[in-house]
This record gives C-alpha cells, structure tokens and sequence, in this order.
C-alpha cells in the first residue's frame, strides 16, 4: 500500500529525519495561507501517489502568494500523468506546501527489501534527484548498496561509511547516521516495504534535509498496523482494485478484455497464459479463493465487470476445497442479478462437478461450456466482440 508523501514525511519526521515545514492545502485559498504561513518563496506539490511529478510540472517554487494561488488553482483536480502513474494518470486532490530550500547537492537513499539476501538493503547515490530506474541507467557507479543484518541491526560503522562514501562530511556525518538509523527504524517497526527520499537535499547551509519521500507498505501486515491501514487514500488506487480490496479478493488490473475469475493463483496465472497463447489479453487476475459462496461468486462477477473493457468472462474453476455446484449457482445468480450482457465461458471441474455442469446446462441461459483448460481460453478468445476494421 502506498501513501502521499506528507504521510511519509509526517512519519519520517517522527522517527528523525529532518523535513522541511510545511501544511496542507485543498484548496488555493488554503495553499495561500499556508504560503502566508512559511512564508515565501515556497513549494507547492501535487499530492499523488506516484514520483516524476517534478518532470510534469507537479512541482513548482513559487516566489508570490498569487503564484502560489494560480498554481494551485491550476493543479487541483487535474490528472497528472508521470512515468510511474500508467497511462491514466492520477488526479490531484491535496496539495503540500512546503517552506523552499536551497539546495546544494541532491542524494538519492531508498530502503529496499532485497529478495537474493532476505534483507533490507540500502541503496544510495550521491547523484540524487533523479528516478532510481534513470539513476541506475544513466550513473551506475554512483550507486553504494548496503545489506543490513536483521539480528544486529543497522550499525554505526555501516552508517558511517555509507556517509564518508557518499563524501558527506562535518556535521553532514552526524546527520546521515540519524536519518539512517531513522528510516531504518521506521521501515522495520511499520512494516514498510519501501522507504526512499529523493533528493535528500545538502542544503547551502551544509545541511541535510528531506525534501522528498515515499514509504510503501506490506499490505499482509495492515492488520497489525491500524495506524498504517488508516492512511490509505482510495481515490489514488485503481477502482478496480480498489473495489477487490474491499471485498477480500486477490485481484490485479490488466489492459486486456477477457476477465478472469478463477480459484487459485496458479490456475489464474496458468489461465492468463493460455489465454495469451490462444490470441487473447486478460483483463485481470482473480483469485477467487477456496470456499468460494455463490455471493461472492457474485461479487467476483461484480469487480471484473467494473472494468469497461471486459468484452467476454472466463470462470476456470479447479474446485478441491471449493464446489463446483456452489460457483455454478453463483455464476446464474450472478447473471440474473448483474443482468450480463457479454458471453460467460465456463469450465468447471474437481468437487460435484456434475452438479456444477447440470446447473449450468439447466439454467437456460446463453453459458458456454468448456471441459478443458485450453478448450476455455480459445471459447473466451472466439467469444470476445470482434475489434471493428478501421
Ligand atoms: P518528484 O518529481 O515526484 O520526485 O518530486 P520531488 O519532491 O522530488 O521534487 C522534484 C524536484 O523539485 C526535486 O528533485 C528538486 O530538484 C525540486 N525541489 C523540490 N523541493 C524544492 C525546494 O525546496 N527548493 C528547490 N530549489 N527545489 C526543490
Ligand atoms: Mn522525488
């Protein structure tokens, strides 16, 4: 899960790591007094969950308090679209006002959680300000890693070499090592998976400060992080996800037409590729999960058709703990409550598929059945709505 960045820095902040003051704003008249507040010039940022705002004027300095009003005005509820966003972009809703900075030198730092060692792993350049993926394209050997040992913890030895690497030096010292251990402490004890501030600003001054800062979190520890769980901002997630949250389901969003409800992550990804390999693009991935009711059959039904470009459903459906006579019921439930106008392939097999298959036939609606696997994929590729020849 990921959050704005004024959640992370007001985070940050709380651990030690030195940020810049600064207010929200939610509207130009707010952003005006929060300018009459810090006093000018200051920064006035797009809050979206996504970085490269910079690159698309989702950040401006600005020197006037009617600068700061017409900026404003100008970025709230306007969709920016940056290289992280996707294509669809994501809408401004709140903005950070900030006091500006001078900045000296901007170092890129980020905690990550590296898979090959099993440990959090920081990365860092002297080179910041860029994206981390430009960063590494265009300045490999700028970038310092350090793995960090869970048992003792990020040690001063590391912190302090990390520093003289990056050719800190005097109090700059001092100040990388709390920041360090800060970020570190914050990672660990909230279960981020991610925690990157860049730039991490040398300021004229010969100071360190935040000027930027991202924190993403383990969505399987929400439960234990009600704080955390509380800062989620469903107007920056996909709908359709968004939607699949709320309702327990595993789902990811694709850009193809085929929706998929299928029980098991194996089968559901084993079904995108035959899906592929019969022509087709999936719309998304769905477990559906083991046990599934007819309801939440339905509310499968219900998220996938959320996505406008669903032209055709595919339910595959491998039942051991499930039954196939439930997600049969489920699936004319669902087409008489949903009142679905698309074709329905669906395979059914395991547990009661007998049941699962005379439901279906008997229902006397349009469903088209397939025995096997591949048989599905190719029924769901000749079913879609044919693309009309420009
Ligand atoms: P991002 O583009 O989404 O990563 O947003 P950032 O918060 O990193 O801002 C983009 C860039 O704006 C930074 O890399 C800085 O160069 C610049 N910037 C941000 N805050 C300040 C500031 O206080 N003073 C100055 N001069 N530049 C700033
Ligand atoms: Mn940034």
């Amino acid at each position: 899960m990921d959050i704005h960045e004024h959640q992370a820095k007001d985070i940050l902040a709380g651990f030690g790591v030195p940020v810049p003051k600064g207010g929200l704003a939610y509207s130009p008249e707010q952003a005006a007094y929060r300018a009459r507040e810090l006093g000018l010039p200051c920064v006035v940022k797009a809050q979206i969950h996504s970085g490269g705002r910079g690159e698309v004027g989702g950040v401006k300095v600005c020197k006037t308090e009617a600068e700061v009003r017409d900026y404003a005005a100008g970025l709230l509820g306007k969709t920016l679209v940056t290289k992280q966003t996707g294509a669809n972009g994501k809408v401004v809703h709140r903005l950070w006002v900030e006091e500006a900075t001078d900045i000296a030198q901007e170092i890129y730092l980020g905690f990550v959680l590296d898979r090959k060692s099993e440990r959090i792993m920081i990365v860092a350049s002297g080179h910041g300000g860029m994206e981390i993926e430009d960063l590494a394209h265009e300045d490999p050997d700028s970038l310092v890693r350090m793995v960090i040992d869970p048992a003792a913890g990020l040690v001063d030895f590391q912190a302090r070499e990390l520093a003289f690497r990056l050719g800190l030096k005097g109090k700059q010292i001092g100040q990388m090592m709390t920041t360090l251990r800060a970020c570190y402490r914050a990672y660990r004890d909230m279960d981020a998976m991610m925690v990157e501030i860049n730039p991490l600003a040398v300021t004229g001054a010969g100071d360190l400060v935040a000027l930027d800062a991202k924190m993403s979190f383990d969505t399987n520890a929400l439960f234990r992080r009600p704080q955390v769980a509380a800062l989620r901002d469903p107007a920056q997630e996909d709908a359709r996800e968004a939607m699949a949250a709320d309702n327990g389901l595993a789902y990811v969003g694709l850009d193809g037409d085929i929706g998929c409800i299928i029980n098991g992550a194996g089968l559901a990804m084993a079904t995108m590729d035959m899906i592929k390999l019969a022509g087709g693009e999936p719309a998304n991935f769905l477990d559906i999960g083991g046990g599934a009711s007819p309801e939440r059959v339905v509310t499968a039904f219900r998220t996938v058709l959320s996505d406008p470009n669903v032209g055709v459903i595919l339910v595959n459906i491998f039942a051991g703990i499930n039954r196939c006579d439930w997600i049969a019921k489920g699936v004319v439930q669902a087409y008489k409550e949903v009142g679905l106008t698309i074709p329905v392939v669906v395979r059914l097999s395991g547990t009661n598929v007998e049941e699962g298959r005379r439901i279906i036939r008997d229902s006397g609606l349009p469903l088209i059945s397939a025995d096997t696997l591949a048989e599905a994929a190719e029924e769901a590729v000749k079913a879609r709505p044919q693309p009309v020849a420009a």
